[in-house]
């Protein structure tokens, strides 16, 4: 099964700048037996680790997997976004990118202590995305219980900083 979501993800070389070899999902998306077998696979990481009460999807393309993940869990879902969009009172949290920094937010009240929540996002690259909104959900006390990506890119690191907490993916690169 994993072979034929692999086969449907796109390699676009020197997107969005030379030298990024970008893992194209939109591919993936829109073939109806890849969406089902992507979120059921995505969802099936972390099936047996007890009840989850919420997922939190990250911007842009958490929120198209978190959204279905988050439904096959019977969870509720909430969106870790980027500065500026979320309306009432926010948690925020900075990180850096390759030039510069960015952060993102998450609704204060979208996560009480000692809900469990799974993070959702389509790639772990270098986790600094991640590592930022794992921060949001500790400064809320949310109780982690794990990190769900369709695909890591394992020469990136991602996983670095975030050891104490449990981290799946679908696919490796
Ligand atoms: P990072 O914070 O470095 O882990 O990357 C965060 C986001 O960047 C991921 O959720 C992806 O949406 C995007 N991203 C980074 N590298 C790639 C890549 N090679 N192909 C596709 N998306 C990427």
């Amino acid at each position: 099964m994993t072979d034929q979501l692999r086969a449907l993800i796109r390699d676009v070389p020197d997107f969005p700048k030379s030298g990024i070899l970008f893992r194209d999902i939109t591919t993936l998306l829109s073939d109806a037996a890849g969406l089902r077998s992507t979120t059921h696979a995505l969802a099936g990481l972390f099936a047996e680790s007890g009840d989850i009460d919420l997922v939190v999807g990250i911007e842009a393309r958490g929120f198209i997997l978190g959204t279905p993940v988050a439904l096959e869990l019977e969870a509720g879902f909430v969106p870790a976004r980027k500065p500026g969009k979320l309306p009432a009172d926010v948690v925020s949290a900075s990180y850096d990118l390759e030039y510069g920094s960015t952060s993102i937010e998450i609704h204060t009240d979208a996560i009480q202590p000692g809900a469990r929540v799974l993070i959702v996002d389509d790639v772990l690259a270098t986790g600094g995305t991640a590592r930022a909104v794992r921060g949001l959900v500790d400064q809320l006390q949310g109780e982690i219980v794990g990190l769900a990506f369709l695909l890591e890119l394992r020469d990136l690191n991602g996983r670095d900083g975030l050891d104490d907490v449990r981290i799946e993916s679908v696919l490796q690169y």
